[in-house]
């Protein structure tokens, strides 16, 4: 099998690599071919730590594999990332194990690349202001994969605790792009597409927030519990998600009302939009929920896998 260590990756997958291999599953999944199998997360009861797989399966591309790892909150203590996660693919016409890809820095790439693909397809004609709430581990990742679509100007940032924007502020500015610190409500108004990336249990951007038109990526909520968005901002945007059935019980749009069952029928899968033009947007707000999706985890894993071999990073051990 192949291995490709963690410390190789940075040299090999950018953001938009990223994008590539992630709009390309999308679309995959819109065309049917592509599937993530449901999802498996445990608490071990040691370490405080959650451990779990993502598997999936794209037909078209043939590439089969799961990601595994979790969360470990006490790993800082020993000088380790809190996120531990490999991901294994398989040749699916045999079953052997073909590779074992380190997929923390992947995941963020990913998870980034995901917000990116939404950006791409559904943000307002002329928009030039990125606003993002929440400035922990992921919220550069976002930053760096949004401005690698081009035509953002301004970056404007709120964070609970605002002396952690500093980081997002760098980024920012080495891109060449201001960045600014705003209150929510200023920067729900400022703002023409909006990343959510906080760990919150509690609405954070409210409906009286966002004016005019504008693309929600929420990405921060992937856990029974957490939240993000005001409920009111669901019931009146266009609704887009990487996998409904995720969404209504992991994501942000498990805060739909249970019994508003023409708006949970009405959120379409991104993919969908990928490939087909009848899936345009009626509203001026339009909100994407990426809860990660295992057919995000393959996708980069493999585009890694390739450049790895090519450029000779790859390690072949007989298994
Ligand atoms: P982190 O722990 O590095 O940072 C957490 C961020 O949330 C910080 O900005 C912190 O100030 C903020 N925050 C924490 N509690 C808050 C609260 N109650 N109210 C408002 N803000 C609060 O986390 P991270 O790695 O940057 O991840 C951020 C979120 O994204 C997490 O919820 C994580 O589970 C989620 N995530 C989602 C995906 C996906 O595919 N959708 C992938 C990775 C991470």
């Amino acid at each position: 099998m192949w291995i490709v260590a963690e410390k190789d990756i940075p040299k090999l997958l950018d953001s938009q690599a990223a994008l590539r291999a992630v709009e390309g599953v999308f679309a995959s999944m819109g065309k049917g071919a592509a599937d993530s199998f449901p999802v498996v997360r445990e608490s071990l009861g040691v370490a405080s730590a959650l451990f779990g797989f993502k598997g999936a399966f794209d037909k078209s591309a043939m590439v089969l594999g799961l990601k595994a790892g979790g969360y470990w909150p006490e790993n800082t203590k020993k000088g380790l990332s809190n996120h531990q996660s490999t991901t294994f693919l398989f040749d699916p016409q045999t079953g052997r194990v073909e590779a074992a890809i380190g997929a923390n820095l992947l995941t963020a790439l990913r998870t980034a690349a995901a917000s990116a693909v939404s950006i791409k397809h559904l943000r307002p004609k002329g928009s030039s202001t990125l606003g993002i709430i929440g400035a922990g581990h992921q919220a550069v990742f976002q930053i760096r994969a949004a401005l690698a679509l081009g035509g953002f100007e301004r970056v404007v940032g709120w964070n609970r605790t605002p002396g952690r924007l500093e980081n997002l502020r760098v980024a920012t500015e080495e891109l060449g792009v201001r960045f600014e610190s705003l209150e929510l409500d200023g920067l729900g108004r400022e703002a023409d597409v909006i990343i959510t990336i906080a760990s919150a249990f509690e609405p954070l951007l409210l409906d009286q927030h966002v004016k005019g038109p504008t693309h929600i990526a929420a990405m921060g909520t992937d856990t029974r519990g957490k939240q993000e968005l005001d409920p009111g901002l669901l019931s009146r945007a266009d609704l887009f998600s990487d996998s409904v059935a995720q969404s209504l019980t992991i994501g942000e749009f498990q805060h739909l009302d249970v019994d508003d069952s023409a708006k949970r029928a009405s959120i379409r899968r991104l993919g969908d939009l990928i490939v087909s033009d009848q899936q345009r947007p009626r509203s001026e707000l339009t909100i994407f929920d990426g809860t990660g999706v295992g057919t995000q985890d393959i996708a980069v894993a493999n585009a890694v896998l390739a450049m790895a071999r090519e450029s000779g990073v790859a390690q072949w051990v007989e298994i």
